[in-house]
């Protein structure tokens, strides 16, 4: 038995660890509307993404085609007592964690040499960004509101609303450059379409 005062630590997942059936095994789409060959993003900020883990087996989710997608991210698993687990990857020098609540960059300030993003449902990110201490020192930044509303698979209730996949798109466009950002943000896209074809697909008429 582990006592109360036991840290939450992390666990390091590979993105494909989580099979379902009748999806592809690296993307997780329903094979019609698979995304793959996914494309490799050279990304110069290496990017942390701490998933909750009831995320793994959601559809919707896009911290594994993030995981997949970048050449420099590294995935770990939140919500379980951790055996083997580690906080360091939460403690390298020049990480920043990626919040709602954060203030934006300023133009001439210092800059994450590394990027954290809480991957689950806003009340999942704001319990980790609570619970795990190592979290709870780190520097915050936020986004400016998209400007422009786009299709996304979750009603999000907070400002900033955006998927994991599209925010760090979104904050790699401004670390890294545009270049970066075009090919996440167009795979988020195709991700989406897949989704809502395969929701229509499934209401609408299907042959027995
Ligand atoms: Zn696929």
């Amino acid at each position: 038995m582990r006592g109360a005062g036991t840290p939450l630590a992390l666990l390091r997942v590979d993105p494909l660890a989580t099979q379902v059936e009748d999806r592809c095994v690296r993307c997780m789409m329903r094979p019609e509307v698979c995304l793959c060959p996914l494309p490799r993003v050279p990304n110069r900020t290496p990017v942390v993404i701490v998933r909750h883990r009831l995320e793994a087996f959601r559809p919707t989710n896009t911290a594994r085609l993030a995981a997949l997608a970048l050449a420099q991210a590294e995935l770990y698993e939140f919500g379980r007592l951790g055996v083997a687990g580690t906080d360091a990857p939460l403690r390298v020098p020049g990480t920043w964690l990626l919040f709602p609540d954060g203030p934006p960059l300023a133009p001439h300030a210092p800059r994450p040499a590394r990027l954290l993003v809480l991957d689950g449902t806003w009340p999942q990110a704001r319990r980790m960004a609570h619970r795990l201490e190592a979290v709870r020192g780190l520097p915050r930044f936020a986004l400016p509101a998209p400007a422009e509303a786009s299709d996304r698979l979750r009603t999000e209730p907070h400002r900033e609303g955006m998927a994991t996949l599209e925010a760090i798109a979104h904050a790699l466009s401004v670390l890294d450059g545009p270049e970066v950002a075009q090919p996440l943000l167009a795979l988020y896209r195709r991700q989406v379409a897949g989704v809502l074809a395969t929701r229509r697909g499934q209401a609408g008429l299907r042959p027995a």
